[in-house]
């Protein structure tokens, strides 16, 4: 059966080696089950005939049937188009090509019916086709109603007339053949709980449908497979972590008692609670931790952190943070010692900048283990980094560690991992943390700490500078604090340091009377440093920066944040930056400046900004923006490579599949019943090709 499939392409009726050579080089597709998975993107929908006057411009792709009343040749040179008017009873509409016209022309004939396939557009009142599909009508194509696989293809294919079309061919070819011994991979009593096609059917259906609901069927079967086997793959490795490792056994609760009796600075919110509840059961459960901390900017993770931590150094275990930057590493740094220093337990920090002589120090007291917390960026990866006995492994992953960083933390312990807990500030879709992190734990601090306002978001255009400036007077008169940002992208770093400089002049100039600070990302480290403190003590009014102070700094005092050229950010950092206001108790305003033109993008975000402060309804609409790969950036967006699956849209079928491969796990971890014997048989083609999660085998 394996042989069938695994049978190369190029010995496919009407492939041969030639053509075998391209398919593979351009489409990867090397063998009759790559061919079968090579899916059409999308349908056309040659079930009917449109009446044109029933035509918009928001349809899909249509067809429609009419004869030509007139033909001409409009505009000359480089401009010229050929305009056609189509008629059927019922009105008429402008097809318009632009090239090849010479080819077109002289085929399109009055008083002959043609059948035009495309995309209809509006230009003021008037409906248009633009380069569609011209055939004459025949009785096959009148009676013959169906939806058109279209196949991704490449202009080399192409040119040696492999266009979808002809993919489209061979799959019919191969279908005739393959149907019959497609193996069925999912049981059938799954299959019959969410009433899915068997594997062959499916397969058959995407490629030459019956109709639409079949077509339906068929992806939601192949969808929900791609899904089960993705997840049953992340819980299988999660039980083996539970298996094979045992955690350290933090079960000491004296410094946490004392802790929360003489310094626990306000109440934990209910939403705390419940992850440090997840979180100390972890810790005493013998097993290992793999936990991801989801929780927005400002929702108070370092108190979690920190109370995790007092837990496994009551137990005699060291602990490390790891931050991605070292700005953000000295935030924790300071966020944790202010904890720390009432409890005397020591905390150091570790970055690239630290002094040699520091270094020794620490490396020496992590040994002796006389140092109980150690933050740091990527340097505490390093060799000589040895700890006595770590405990916990905090990662402030902001989405830029890959699973082999994390791998490298845990060898820092020699004889029992260390419990591992991943922050993380920027929420995540539910789908994308089922996959990319579908393996873990997760718990989520989904409420903000009681007593703060809202912050209200505003949407300003350029023009508007003077109404902005007077606005800023108000609040800075009232004793509040401002920041103004401006974008940074690094290709064009000069410009952008020129829009900040003009930015910091105009604002000088309008506001004489209050000192300013400056900061971005060409300035010595000591000199931002020296900015932000001014900033920070309430020195100056005004701080212009780039996004350097995306993360890092806290002043409660500081209740507006000006984004300037606000279209040329990504909404996750216009999140981030937004939180950076909202920390005291002052109203505070963050203020999108625009100008009058915006993308289509650019307008989705403002008017999230401005419509929503929920972290996560902004990274859903974030993922639908850029897609889930782009969202992750590219480390971990492999991890998410789906063939069918779509995480912005297939929220329901991943959940139910989640659900389906946590059911069999839980009665069957090792696979060993008869009725998951399909399951296993795939589990295990898997794991040779380790390529597809749900390759045919
Ligand atoms: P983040 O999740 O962004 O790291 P922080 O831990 O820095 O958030 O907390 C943000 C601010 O909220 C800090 O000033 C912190 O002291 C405060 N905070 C945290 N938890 C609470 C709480 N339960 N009640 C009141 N303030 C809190
Ligand atoms: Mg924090």
């Amino acid at each position: 059966m394996a042989s069938f499939f695994s049978t190369s392409i190029e010995f496919l009726k009407g492939v041969g080696p030639q053509k075998a050579d391209l398919l593979k080089k351009e489409l990867n597709i090397h063998t009759y089950a790559d061919l079968l998975q090579h899916y059409p993107f999308r349908h056309e929908d040659r079930t009917k005939f449109y009446p044109i006057r029933s035509l918009n411009e928001h349809l899909p792709n249509v067809q429609i049937k009419g004869q030509i009343r007139s033909k001409q040749l409009a505009g000359a040179g480089r401009k010229q188009r050929l305009v056609v008017q189509l008629y059927d009873d019922t009105g008429s509409i402008e097809l318009v090509w632009f090239a090849g016209i010479k080819w077109v022309e002289p085929k399109l004939k009055p008083g002959i019916t043609y059948v035009a396939y495309g995309q209809v557009n509006r230009f003021g009142s008037k409906l248009s086709m633009a380069h569609p599909e011209m055939n004459v009508l025949t009785p096959a194509l009148e009676n013959n109603k169906f939806l058109q696989p279209v196949y991704s293809t490449t202009e080399t294919l192409r040119k040696k007339y492999l266009d979808s079309k002809a993919i489209f061919k061979l799959q019919k070819t191969l279908l005739q053949e393959a149907y019959g011994r497609i193996p069925e991979t999912l049981p059938e009593d799954i299959r019959r709980e969410y009433a899915l096609f068997e594997k062959k059917d499916a397969i058959a259906q995407i490629h030459v449908p019956n109709s639409a609901q079949h077509l339906q069927k068929a992806k939601f079967r192949l969808k929900f497979e791609e899904f089960f086997f993705m997840q049953l793959r992340l819980l299988m490795q999660k039980q083996i972590r539970l298996e094979k490792f045992k955690g350290q056994l933090f079960n000491k609760t004296d410094l946490l008692t004392r802790f929360y009796q003489e310094h626990l600075p306000f109440d934990l919110t209910n939403a705390q609670k419940k992850v440090i509840k997840e979180i100390f059961a972890d810790l005493k459960s013998g097993k290992q931790m793999s936990r991801l901390l989801q929780g927005d900017v400002g929702s108070g993770k370092t108190i979690v952190a920190f109370l995790t931590a007092l837990v496994a150094i009551d137990s005699g275990a060291q602990v490390a943070l790891m931050a991605p930057t070292q700005i953000l590493a000295n935030q924790h740094y300071e966020g944790l010692k202010e904890f720390a220093d009432l409890m005397d337990i020591r905390i150091e920090l570790l970055t690239g900048s630290t002094k040699t002589k520091q270094r020794r120090v620490i490396h020496e007291d992590l040994k002796n283990g006389s140092l109980n917390i150690l933050v740091g960026t990527h340097a505490l990866l390093e060799d000589v980094v040895e700890f006595q006995n770590l405990g916990l492994a905090i990662v402030d992953e902001q989405h830029r560690y890959g699973v082999a960083q994390r791998a490298k933390l845990w060898k820092k312990n020699k004889n029992t991992i260390p419990h591992v807990l991943i922050m993380t500030a920027t929420p995540i879709p539910r789908t994308l943390s089922m996959s990319v992190y579908g393996d873990l734990d997760i718990s989520v601090i989904d409420e903000l700490p009681k007593g703060r306002k809202p912050i209200k978001t505003i949407h300003q255009y350029d023009a508007n500078r003077l109404k902005l400036n007077g606005f800023l007077k108000k609040e800075i008169e009232k004793g509040r604090q401002v920041y103004v940002v401006y974008p940074l992208i690094e290709e064009s770093a000069k410009l952008d340091l020129k829009d900040l400089m003009d930015g910091y002049e105009s604002i000088a100039r309008a506001f004489p009377e209050y000192p300013i600070s400056i900061v971005h990302g060409q300035m010595k480290a000591d000199d931002k440093d020296w900015e932000m403190a001014r900033f920070v003590k309430g020195e100056t009014k005004i701080m212009v920066a780039t996004t350097v102070i995306e993360v890092g700094v806290n002043v409660p005092n500081a209740s507006v944040m000006v984004i300037e050229n606000a279209e040329r950010f990504g909404l996750a950092q216009l999140h981030q930056l937004r939180g950076r206001v909202g920390r005291g108790a002052e109203q505070s305003y963050c203020i999108l400046v625009t100008n009058y033109k915006l993308s289509k993008d650019a307008k989705t975000r403002v008017q999230t900004m401005t419509r929503t402060t929920d972290g996560f309804e902004i990274a859903q609409v974030d993922m639908q923006l850029r897609g889930p790969g782009d969202m992750m950036g590219t480390q971990q967006s492999g991890q998410v490579d789906l063939l069918l699956g779509d995480l912005r849209e297939d929220e329901p079928i991943l959940s139910a599949a989640r659900q389906s491969a946590q059911a069999i796990i839980k009665e069957d971890p090792d696979l060993q019943l008869e009725q998951n014997r399909l399951i296993k048989i795939q589990v295990e083609a898997q794991k040779k090709n380790k390529i597809n999660w749900s390759r045919i085998s």
